[in-house]
C-alpha cells in the first residue's frame, strides 16, 4: 500500500522533529539545536544533536542521524510506512485506508497491535463483568490490589476453555493470522484456539500504551506460574518494560526509575505511590532494557533481597551498568520479602527507607570485597585490587574512574597512583572484545586525504548559500574523488533543482526529504553531521572560496587523467624496449606525480 509523494512531503511539513524526539530523550537547547543522551549508544554526555531548522538529528558519537521519520523507525523498529503513518497521526493528517487486507510487514504489525488491543479489551471486561471470573477477582482482592490499579494497568482475566477469545475474534472480524502472530491464539488441527486460559492477564504495553503482549499467571497450579507471549515482532521478553507507558513521567520527574522483576511487585509500588516504577519480565536487568530506560531517567536503582542470592544478583548487574555507562543504586531489602510483600508489611514509609539507603552499585561491590578479603595484609590488599580492576578500568567516565580509585586508596590505605598502576597492570577491561562496536563515526569516514578539503567546503558554501550553485559547480562534483562526497553533492544539487523547479530560487536544499532518496549511509551520515556543525568556514569569502576549491578540483581531476594517459604510455614504452620514450615519460610522470601531491596539500 503505497502512501502517495504528496501526503509524505505534507507530513514532513508538519511535523516537529524535536516533539517526536522528545518523546524518547530529554532535550536541552544549545545554540541552534537541541541536545541529549544518545538512544543509540551508551554516553554520559551528550552528543545527539537535534536540529529545530533543518528537521534533522545526528549524533557525534555513533554516527546515527536523520530526519523524523528515520528515529522513529530506528527507536521504535518501524518500516517507513509505519513511521509515516505513526507520524501523520500525530499531525493529524488523514491516511485512510482504502482498503485494509493485509500487505506488507507495516500493516500487519498495525493489524497485531488492533488484535492485541481487541484482547486487552476482552480480557478486562471478563475480569470487570463476568460471574465465571469472580474467583479470579477474588484472587486479586486477596492480594491486596485495589480497583484502580487493577483498571489502570487493564489487568484481565483469560476464561476457561477452549476458544473463546479465537471465538471473539472471528465475530470482531479480527485475522486469526494475525492474531496467531501475535501470539495470542494457536492454530490446531482443525481450528485455532486460546493460548491463554484460566490465567489473570497482563497487558504489557510499550511507551505509547500500545499493547506488545501479555503476561499470564495461573490460577491454579497449572504450569509455568507465568506464561508470557511468545516471541514475536512486537515482542521480546529480554526487551520488554512492564509499566513504563505508566512510569514514564515520574520517573523523569525524580530522575530515578527503580526496577523489580515481577508483575505484583510492580503494581503494588504503583499502589503505594512509587510510580517511577518498572518491572523485567521476571529476568535480570538486559543492555537492552538499560538502553530504554535511559530515555526517561539518569539512574536506576534495582531492588534485591538482602541475602546472598540477591547481592550476588546485585553485583551481576555491574558490568551491565558499567557498560552501558549508567549510574545505579542497589536498594537491599530485608531478607525473605518480596517487595509486594513488603510495602504490605511496612507500607511506603518502609519501603521508603530502603530506596533512601540505596548505595551506588559501585559502592556495593567495594563492601562486598571488603569483606571478602580484610584489606589489611599485602596479599590480601592485591586480591582486593585485582578483583575491582578490570570494573575501575573499564568506567568510560575519567572523573568516576578518578573518584573510585581515590575510594579505594582510601579503602587499602595506600597511594591512589598506586592503585592506578596496579589497577592498569592487572587489567583486562571487562568486556575487551564483546564490547559494542560503534559504527564507524563520520570522522573516521571522512580519512584526512587532503583532496577531501576542497570537496567538503564546496559541498558546505552551497548548502549554505544556495544561490551561488551554478554549471561548474556541477562539473565539480562529477569531478569529486571521494564516492560518498560526490553522491552527497548529487543529492543536494537534486534538492536544489527541485527547489528551483518549484519557483524557490534560492531556497535552501531541503535536507529532511534529502536524506530519504539516498541509500549511501556516508553520504547521508555526512550531509547530517555537516548541518548540525557550526562552520565559520564557510562565512566569509564564500564566492571566492568556492571558486578556488572548484578550480583545485577539476585540476586534481584533469591531473589523475593524463597521469594515468601517462602511466599507460609508460608502460608500452617497456614492452616495446623504446628506451628513449620511456626515459622522458618516466620523467614526466615523476614530476606529474610531484604537481598531484602539492595540488593535494595546499
Ligand atoms: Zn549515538
Amino acid at each position: 500500500m503505497m502512501i502517495p509523494q504528496d501526503k509524505i512531503d505534507e507530513i514532513r511539513e508538519r511535523v516537529n522533529i524535536v516533539d517526536i524526539v522528545a518523546d524518547y530523550v530529554q532535550l536541552k537547547k544549545s545554540g541552534k539545536n537541541h541536545i541529549g543522551l544518545c538512544p543509540f549508544h551508551s554516553e554520559k554526555t551528550p552528543s545527539f544533536t537535534v536540529n529545530d531548522e533543518k528537521q534533522i538529528f545526528y549524533c557525534f558519537g555513533c554516527s546515527t542521524g536523520g530526519n523524523a521519520f528515520t528515529f522513529l523507525m530506528k527507536q521504535e523498529n518501524l518500516s517507513f510506512p509505519e513511521a509515516i503513518r505513526t507520524i501523520a497521526k500525530r499531525v493529524g493528517i488523514d491516511l485512510s485506508l482504502p482498503d485494509k487486507k493485509i500487505s506488507g510487514e507495516g500493516n500487519q504489525r498495525e493489524l497485531m497491535f488492533l488484535a492485541n488491543h481487541a484482547a486487552q479489551d476482552f480480557f478486562h471486561q471478563y475480569l470487570l463483568t463476568s460471574p465465571a471470573a469472580e474467583p479470579a477477582r477474588q484472587y486479586i482482592r486477596k492480594r491486596g490490589l485495589k480497583p484502580e490499579i487493577v483498571k489502570g494497568f487493564k489487568i484481565g482475566f483469560a476464561p476457561q476453555g477452549r476458544d473463546n477469545l479465537a471465538k471473539f475474534f472471528e465475530k470482531k472480524g479480527i485475522s486469526l493470522e494475525i492474531a496467531e502472530k501475535a501470539g495470542l491464539i494457536n492454530r490446531g488441527e482443525r481450528d485455532f484456539y486460546d493460548r491463554f486460559r484460566n490465567r489473570i492477564m497482563f497487558p504489557i504495553a510499550d511507551v505509547k500504551n500500545r499493547v506488545v503482549g501479555f503476561g499470564g499467571r495461573a490460577m491454579g497450579n497449572e504450569e509455568p506460574k507465568y506464561l508470557n507471549s511468545p516471541t514475536s515482532p512486537l515482542f521480546k521478553k529480554g526487551e520488554v518494560v512492564y509499566g513504563i507507558y505508566q512510569a514514564r513521567t515520574a520517573a523523569s520527574n525524580k530522575g530515578f526509575v527503580l526496577v523489580v522483576e515481577g508483575y505484583f511487585d510492580l503494581l503494588m509500588l504503583h499502589q503505594y505511590g512509587f510510580l517511577n516504577s518498572v518491572a523485567t519480565l521476571g529476568t535480570a536487568l538486559t543492555a537492552h532494557h538499560i538502553r530504554k530506560l535511559k530515555g526517561y531517567a539518569k539512574e536506576v536503582y534495582t531492588l534485591f533481597d538482602s541475602d546472598e542470592a540477591g547481592k550476588a544478583a546485585a553485583l551481576k548487574s555491574l558490568p551491565l551498568f558499567i557498560e552501558e555507562d549508567m549510574h545505579a543504586r542497589v536498594v537491599l531489602i530485608p531478607t525473605g520479602l518480596d517487595p509486594d510483600d513488603l510495602l504490605q508489611k511496612q507500607g511506603a514509609q518502609g519501603m521508603a527507607q530502603y530506596i533512601e539507603k540505596a548505595k551506588p552499585v559501585m559502592d556495593f561491590f567495594l563492601d562486598c570485597l571488603r569483606i571478602k578479603f580484610d584489606g589489611e595484609t599485602p596479599s590480601s590488599k592485591i586480591s582486593f585490587l585485582e578483583e575491582a580492576a578490570p570494573y575501575v578500568v573499564s568506567m568510560k567516565n575519567a572523573a568516576t574512574r578518578d573518584i573510585y580509585v581515590e575510594k579505594i586508596a582510601d579503602i587499602l590505605h595506600i597511594r591512589p597512583d598506586a592503585v592506578l598502576s596496579t589497577v592498569r597492570a592487572a587489567a583486562e577491561p571487562l568486556s575487551g572484545k564483546s564490547r559494542v562496536r560503534h559504527a564507524p563515526t563520520t570522522n573516521e569516514i571522512i580519512s584526512t586525504g587532503d583532496s577531501i578539503k576542497a570537496e567538503e567546503l564546496i559541498l558546505k558554501i552551497v548548502l549554505a548559500h544556495p544561490h551561488l550553485h551554478d554549471e561548474s559547480v556541477d562539473k565539480a562534483i562529477e569531478m569529486f574523488k571521494t564516492d560518498f562526497l560526490r553522491e552527497a553533492g548529487r543529492l543536494i544539487i537534486n534538492a536544489l533543482r527541485k527547489k528551483t523547479a518549484a519557483g524557490d530560487s534560492c531556497g535552501k536544499a531541503d535536507l529532511s526529504a534529502l536524506i530519504d532518496s539516498s541509500n549511501d549511509d556516508k553520504a547521508k551520515a555526512w550531509l547530517l553531521k555537516t548541518s548540525v556543525e557550526d562552520d565559520d568556514s564557510v562565512k566569509e569569502e564564500p564566492k571566492r572560496i568556492l571558486e578556488d576549491c572548484c578550480r583545485k578540483v577539476m585540476m586534481a581531476s584533469r591531473l589523475k587523467k593524463e597521469t594515468s594517459l601517462l602511466l599507460k604510455k609508460l608502460e608500452e614504452a617497456e614492452k616495446s624496449g623504446d628506451m628513449n620514450s620511456f626515459r622522458s615519460l618516466s620523467d614526466s610522470y615523476l614530476s606529474m606525480k610531484r604537481i598531484n601531491k602539492l595540488q593535494n596539500k595546499s
